[in-house]
Order: structure tokens, then C-alpha cells, then sequence
């Protein structure tokens, strides 16, 4: 290990625990329940076998007023939690880490959908995010000194689960819009009893918590505070620098741990594409100085050099990670083993939120093998030996194919990755130069860099392979992973791709990447939803073009509030003066002029543009796999033993669906079907469902 390494496994005392090390997985969401508890356990304790020193769950509801169903919230309720919990507990210490839980009350941030309890909240305010005001009508109930009581209650039960589940560090929730921020934001709460008014009337609910939940486990399990900081640090106090400065100082050595962070999902897990590493400094970097005790903050560190600044500096005791932790498992212990080079650094893409969002387990970009780690049986440094001498010839060298070799590679085949261009990478070699995705490039990088380690590995740029070349090439197994197209098809009211729309100054996203770059007046069409057709406008405009983007859906680049993506984007096209126009259909180009039409009203709107950019349809590019199977009979002399497609080659997607689909290639090669485990895990049940005991 790097010498100046070594404060970062030095241990850190909580209270009545020691963690052994700084690296801290802070709670995340896993999108993992009571469900799945074997999926969850394997993931947490995969975690802790990779060095992290405490290993926590994401937000776990102390009652069912806490419901964010259909969300994949995880529960304490009763017994049969505590079991479902305790697998990973154990699978936690299992390697020697702590584990810690975050107890949580939602507040009327939580619909309560499937309870059907009014929500609880100090004054009856909602959340009411614009771009989710779809999200839910019921407004939520003042709480009454018994609904306080009740909720104190509540945690207290928990916290005694959670200890009896085998937890060491056990959370109060004060933040992201939740129970306890409600009741410290003036916005949220408007009471004029003693729980309102004053910073310090605001912040008695959460003391309270803090003080009931330490009186019944304090001497055995740390009791961790989390906190948004980020609008108290904005706000004037009286006597102090700010409401921030004043509610830490308010509750300093109350508990045993800070965990300081931001206060909305898009700052707080904000996207590479807008937001550096170490964001959230600016916000929590004053907390050291107003408590005694320990302070643990994230900011998708994957630098150790970094990590060891914010320790030295005085801004963390314990270096949190959430996405750093779900890209690299084993970051830990590649930094304690001098192998940082080969960490696989979190792009800041967010898919990951993505998957909460969508209410399944987490799913990643750069590693595939997350959530998967019982389900599949896959581990993220651990690889079945080949079953074969089959040697492996990958067609094109993008996210697909990257890791369909290095998988295969690690398995011990010897792997041959063939690409037309002069660069390796494929859609990652445009996409990383678009403005703000320079991180993706990690993509690439980790997984080349690791290639070009390996003696059984042959990598080919400038090799277009056509039919002859791979039958000529001696290989068993033939993997086509030639990517996709982007077309020039258009958008109808019946809300699918339709005709094309042709012609010299219609573009689409391929035509850019090869630098065929429109000139004038430009209209970016966008029915793809993802990031690619905001993001041509931005580099579009840096360009010197003049831009308006237009779209059928209700916000531009509409999927990305899946990322926490959303409204960043809507400002960076703010600030690049492009014009946004919504619910629109494309219906043609003439004469420098696009005629649009209102999905829903049919109204006209035509804007005078020199040319399209339509960022639309993708279809896979399989000519070659279409005529391998087709040439069966030369692919059978050839001695070819199977030929298959992977990624956008496969079905065209995102390049978490490469990466994933390259993977399970690999994973699976020479598997026969009984091998390829597919487990279906079931819920915990020790006690006989009824009441909530
Ligand atoms: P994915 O996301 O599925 O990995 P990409 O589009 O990123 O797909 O990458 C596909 C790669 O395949 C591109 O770099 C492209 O140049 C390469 N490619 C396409 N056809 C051939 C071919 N016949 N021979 C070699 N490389 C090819
Ligand atoms: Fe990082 Fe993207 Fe993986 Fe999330 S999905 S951990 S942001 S690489």
C-alpha cells in the first residue's frame, strides 16, 4: 500500500463501537426489501468482504405510517424483519465490519399508499415536487403531541429490533424532505408549540429521537445522526453562522457519529454530467468544527488521494460511500493493496437511483455483477475458471464488448476483440467528449486498462471483420458486438416511432459522432428521452449553432428524472439559450422550415431551422450476426461452435444494458442451463403473519 494510505484503514471509535477502518458505505437505496433478504444479504456482505468497514442498509421504516410503497422501501416492523435483517447482519460481520441501519420515518414525504395511514407531518405540509406532482393526492395530517409520542415510540421499538437484528450503529433520519427535516425546516413547520418557532424548538423532535433511541441501546450500539444541512447552511440564524451551525451546535455530542448531507436526491446523488467529485464540501465542511464527535460524508469519492485530503483537512473522520461502493465492492481493498489503478471508478451516471426509481434491486453501469451476488452466484472479483479451449473472437470494442472480453479473459479464454476504428471503445469515445460526461470515459479506461494486462488477450483496432475474415480466424466462439444505429425515423400520435424523415440536413446522433456537423439554425428532435438529445444541444451550441430542441414528452430529456438528472438539464439549456418546445411532433423539414404539431392538440407551430438533429429510434446493427446464421453450414466447417450478439447489437439500450449483456456472456460461457443460477429468493417467515407485535 501507498504509504500515505495508511490513514485510511486506521479505525474510528463510535461510541460503545470501533469501526476498522475509514471507509464507510453510508445507507443508500438498494431497492431491496424484505422480499429478497438472501439478495440482500450476499450484496451487504460482498460489500464488507471488500474492505468497507461498516456496511449500512438504506432507509428502513420503524411503522407502517412510513409506507413508500411502490417504492422497494425496507421494513422493521416485527420478528420476522429482525430475521430477514440479521441474514445480513451476520453476512456483514461475517468480514469483520460493522453494520449499521437507518431508521427511518418518511413523514408526509411518503404516501402511505399501501397502509393507508394519513401521512404524519409537523404542520400539514406536503412535498410537492413539480416534475413528480403526479406522485400522490393525499396531503398529509398535523401531527399531536400523541403522534410525536407515537413516532418516539416507534423508533425506540425498532432501535430495539435493530439491535436484537444484530446492527452496531443505529440511525435517527433528519433529512432529504423526511419526518425529522420537516420538523427543522421553518417551510415545514409552522407550529407555535414548543416543537416550533425558534431553531431550537425545531430541532426538540429530532433531541428527542436521538435522547429515547440512546436510553434503550446506547451502551452497546453507536447512535448515528443523519442530516441534511444543505438549506439550513443557507439560512441566517440569530447568533450563529448559520441555522446549520446552529442546529450542530445545538446537538453536538448528542450522538456518536454526523452523517452530513445534502438535502434533495439531485444533490445529494448528483450526476457526474453536472456535478464534480466532493460537491457536498462546500455545505458540510464546517460540522468538524462544531462537534467532538466523528463525521462521515460522501461526495462519490474514488480518489484515495482525495480521501485522504478530506481527512487530513478536517472535513471527514470516515470516507462515505454509496455509488463508489456499488462500482467498486472491493475499493477498500485494492487501495490497501496498492492496487487503486484497478479500481473500477463510479461514473456518476446514476443509473443506480435509476433502479430504485424503477422499484427493482440496484443495477449498475460499471459493475454488472451488483444485486446479482446471490441471485447469479457472481462475484465481482471471483470468476469460474473457462470450461474449454475455445477461443473467443469479439466483434467491436464497446461497452459490450469490453466486457464480454475481460469477463471471458479473467475466466482464463483466450479473447481476441476486433474493432473497425482506430480507438477502442466504440460509443464511449464520442459519447465521453459530449459536454459533462468526461467521467464516463472511465467506462473505457478501467476495463482496457485491465485488458491490456493480460497475455490472453489480443486486442485489434483498425479491424473491420467481415464474413471471410471471421471464418478464417480460427476461433470457436463468435460474439457480434457491433453496436447499434441511430435512425432518422420520427415520431407518431400513436406514440411510436414512424416514417423517416430524409434528406442532406437531417442529422442524427452517428452523423455527429463522425463529425458531420450541421451548420446554422439547428432543431434537436428528441424522442429518445435519455441524455443524448439534451446533451446535443448543449455541445451543439458550444458549437456556435443556434439551437431549440423540441420533444413529444412533457420535459426535455424526460427520462432523466429517473437519474436526478432533470433539472440540471432544463438549466444547462437554459443557459445555453436554447429554446424548449414540449409536446410537440415533427412533421417536416421544407425549405428551412420545421413544421411541428402539438401531440395532444394538433396545434401548428413551425420554426425556421436550417437542419434536424433527430434523436429517436436505435436499431441494432446485425448484418454481420444476420449472415453468420444464415452461412451456417461455412460456420459449421469453420469449426465454429456458436455465434451470438451482445449489447446494442443485441437490443439496443443504455450502456448499462451493454455492460450487463457483455457480462452474462461471458459468465455463462460453456454453462449448461442447470449451471446458470437463476435463484428465486422468498421472504422470512418465523413467526405466523397477523399483528404487528
Ligand atoms: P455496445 O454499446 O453494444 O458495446 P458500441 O456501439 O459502443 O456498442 O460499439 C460497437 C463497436 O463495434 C463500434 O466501435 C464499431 O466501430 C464496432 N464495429 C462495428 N462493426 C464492426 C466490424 N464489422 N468489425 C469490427 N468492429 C466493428
Ligand atoms: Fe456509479 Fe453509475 Fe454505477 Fe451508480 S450506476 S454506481 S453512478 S457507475
Amino acid at each position: 500500500m501507498n504509504p500515505s494510505y495508511s490513514i485510511l484503514f486506521e479505525p474510528v471509535k463510535l461510541g460503545p463501537v470501533t469501526t476498522p477502518n475509514r471507509f464507510y458505505q453510508v445507507p443508500h437505496a438498494s431497492g431491496m426489501t424484505e422480499a429478497n433478504p438472501r439478495v440482500r444479504a450476499k450484496f451487504r456482505g460482498t460489500k464488507a468482504e471488500g474492505g468497507w468497514g461498516v456496511v449500512s442498509t438504506g432507509a428502513v421504516s420503524t411503522h407502517p405510517s412510513c409506507d413508500d410503497s411502490p417504492l422497494p422501501y425496507a421494513r422493521l416492523w416485527d420478528e420476522n424483519d429482525v430475521a430477514s435483517h440479521a441474514l445480513s447482519t451476520e453476512a456483514i460481520h461475517e468480514h469483520g465490519s460493522l453494520a449499521a441501519i437507518e431508521l427511518w420515518h418518511g413523514g408526509g414525504a411518503v404516501m402511505n399508499r399501501s397502509s393507508r395511514i394519513p401521512p404524519y407531518s409537523p404542520s400539514g405540509i406536503p412535498w410537492m415536487a413539480t416534475h413528480v406532482g403526479f406522485m400522490g393526492q393525499l396531503r398529509p395530517r398535523i401531527m399531536d403531541k400523541k403522534d410525536i409520542r407515537d413516532i418516539v415510540q416507534w423508533q425506540v421499538d425498532a432501535a430495539r429490533r435493530a439491535q436484537r437484528a444484530g446492527f452496531d450503529i443505529v440511525y435517527i433520519y433528519a433529512g432529504m424532505g423526511y419526518l425529522g427535516y420537516e420538523f427543522l425546516l421553518e417551510e415545514y413547520n409552522l407550529r407555535t408549540d414548543e416543537y416550533g418557532g425558534s431553531v431550537k424548538n425545531r430541532t426538540r423532535f429530532v433531541r428527542e429521537l436521538i435522547e429515547a433511541t440512546k436510553d434503550v441501546i446506547g451502551d452497546d450500539c453507536a447512535i448515528a445522526l443523519r442530516i441534511s444541512l444543505e438549506e439550513l447552511r443557507a439560512r441566517k440564524s440569530e447568533h450563529y453562522e448559520s441555522q446549520a451551525h446552529e442546529v450542530v451546535s445545538l446537538l453536538a455530542d448528542l450522538p456518536d457519529l454526523w452523517d452530513v448531507k445534502m438535502d434533495s436526491s439531485p444533490t445529494d446523488c448528483a450526476a457526474s454530467r453536472f456535478t464534480a467529485e466532493g460537491s457536498h464540501e462546500p455545505v458540510i465542511n464546517f460540522v468538524k468544527q462544531v462537534t467532538d464527535k466523528p463525521v462521515v460524508g460522501v461526495g462519490r469519492f474514488t480518489s484515495p488521494d482525495t480521501m485522504v485530503s478530506q481527512i487530513k483537512r478536517g472535513i471527514l473522520d470516515l470516507i462515505g460511500g454509496a455509488r463508489p461502493s456499488i462500482a467498486d465492492p472491493y475499493l477498500p481493498n485494492k487501495i490497501k493493496a496498492g492496487r487503486e489503478d484497478e479500481v473500477r471508478e463510479c461514473i456518476g451516471c446514476n443509473i443506480c437511483i435509476s433502479s430504485w426509481h424503477d422499484g427493482v434491486p440496484v443495477r449498475c453501469t460499471q459493475n454488472a455483477t451488483i444485486g446479482e451476488e446471490w441471485r447469479k452466484n457472481w462475484h465481482p472479483e471471483k470468476f469460474k475458471a473457462s470450461q474449454s479451449n475455445d477461443k473467443i473472437l469479439i466483434v467491436g470494442s464497446g461497452p459490450a464488448g469490453l466486457e464480454a472480453g475481460l469477463t471471458a479473459a479473467r475466466r482464463g479464454y483466450e479473447v481476441t476483440i476486433a474493432e473497425k476504428s482506430h480507438q477502442l471503445g466504440g460509443r464511449i469515445n464520442f459519447e465521453e467528449s459530449l459536454p459533462g460526461l468526461q467521467a464516463w470515459g472511465r467506462l473505457k479506461d478501467y476495463r482496457l486498462y485491465a485488458l491490456k494486462q493480460m497475455a490472453n488477450v489480443n486486442l485489434y483496432p483498425d479491424s473491420e471483420l467481415g464474413i471471410g475474415e471471421i471464418l478464417s480466424s480460427e476461433h470457436q466462439r463468435i460474439v457480434i458486438a457491433t453496436g447499434a444505429r441511430w435512425t432518422r425515423a420520427r415520431y407518431s400520435s400513436l406514440e411510436i416511432p414512424t416514417s423517416s424523415l430524409d434528406g442532406n440536413e437531417i442529422y442524427t446522433p452517428d452523423d455527429i459522432a463522425a463529425g458531420k456537423l450541421p451548420k446554422g439554425k439547428v432543431l434537436v428532435f428528441d424522442f429518445d428521452n435519455y441524455y443524448m438529445g439534451g446533451i446535443l444541444a448543449e455541445y451543439l451550441s458550444e458549437k456556435g449553432n443556434s439551437v431549440e430542441y423540441a420533444t413529444p414528452a412533457g420535459h426535455a430529456s424526460a427520462w432523466t428524472i429517473m437519474t436526478n438528472e432533470q433539472p440540471y438539464v432544463h438549466q444547462a439549456l437554459f443557459n445555453h439559450g436554447v429554446e424548449v418546445h414540449t409536446q410537440m411532433l415533427l412533421e417536416n423539414h421544407i425549405d428551412g422550415s420545421a413544421s411541428m404539431k402539438n401531440i395532444f392538440t394538433g396545434e401548428a407551430r413551425d420554426i425556421d431551422v436550417d437542419s434536424v438533429v433527430i434523436v429517436g429510434l436505435r436499431l441494432p446493427e446485425n448484418d454481420l450476426y444476420d449472415r453468420l446464421l444464415t452461412d451456417h453450414e461455412a460456420v459449421k466447417q469453420a469449426g465454429i461452435q456458436s455465434v451470438d450478439r451482445i449489447g446494442d447489437a443485441l437490443a439496443a439500450g443504455a450502456l448499462v444494458h451493454a455492460v450487463y449483456s457483455g457480462h452474462e456472456y461471458a459468465r455463462n460461457l460453456d454453462e449448461t442451463d442447470e449451471d446458470r443460477v437463476l435463484l428465486r429468493d422468498l421472504p422470512i417467515v418465523e413467526i405466523e403473519p397477523g399483528h404487528i407485535t
